[in-house]
């Protein structure tokens, strides 16, 4: 399993920590099926699996997916020949759009 995250101060330490990107033309994740991570919602997902929704993006190769259990899981592969998918840590779907509502609102205050 992966380091659920349940406190909003982490995660923005974790959000802030990693330059998390928007998506762009150039990311895929088409990997082999035995690519896949276990998620904070307690099953284990393919990488490729279209139901999971890229959220975000971080150096080297790092997902920020939003999987149909509604968890947020941060997820990095490693390998060139021999992919293996790592879960960093993962937290629920509510509590990352509190925190992103959070560092909106802290932002639009300056
Ligand atoms: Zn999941």
């Amino acid at each position: 399993m992966p380091e659920i995250i349940t406190d909003q101060g982490l995660l923005v330490a974790e959000l802030l920590s990693e330059k998390i990107q928007n998506k762009n033309k150039l990311t895929s994740t088409k990997y082999p099926n035995k690519v896949a991570f276990d998620c904070g919602c307690g099953e284990r997902h393919t990488v490729n699996d279209p139901t999971l929704i890229i959220m975000g993006i971080a150096l080297p190769v790092k997902f920020l997916f939003l999987c149909k259990n509604k968890y947020v899981a941060f997820v990095h592969v490693k390998g060139f020949f021999i992919q293996k998918a790592n879960c960093l840590w993962s937290c629920t779907a509510k509590l990352y759009d509190d925190v992103i509502k959070g560092l909106k609102e802290a932002n639009s205050k300056k």
